[in-house]
């Protein structure tokens, strides 16, 4: 999905760019459409790097979890960590896979 949204604005953006009967409107649109893009890409950085984004609470389903600091502590390399629902309060148990860096 967001391959087809880069590339339909990449598309948009340019033939307007080259347009030579462009209106104001239609730039306008270009702006708010490459503006929404880098939103789209801000969010899924943010997903990627917060490690407790791809968890949910087992009993009420939330996402709504917080990093449970009174059993994480851990030296060198978290491996595990403890998530707490802060809707019901319940302890998640959040293991890390051990796979090499720079995965991206
Ligand atoms: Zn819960």
């Amino acid at each position: 999905m967001i391959k087809k949204i880069t590339e339909c604005t990449w598309d948009y953006a340019s033939k307007k760019t080259h347009s030579r009967s462009a209106t104001f409107y239609e730039a306008s649109i270009c702006v708010v459409l490459c503006t929404s893009l880098v939103v789209v890409y801000e969010n899924i950085l943010q997903k990627v790097f917060d490690p407790t984004s791809q968890y949910n609470c087992y009993v009420c389903k939330s996402r709504k979890l917080i990093i449970n600091p009174d059993d994480s502590a851990e030296e060198g390399i978290v491996q595990k960590l403890y998530l707490k629902c802060e809707e019901c309060d319940a302890i998640i148990e959040a293991i890390f896979e051990n796979h090499d860096e720079n995965h991206f």
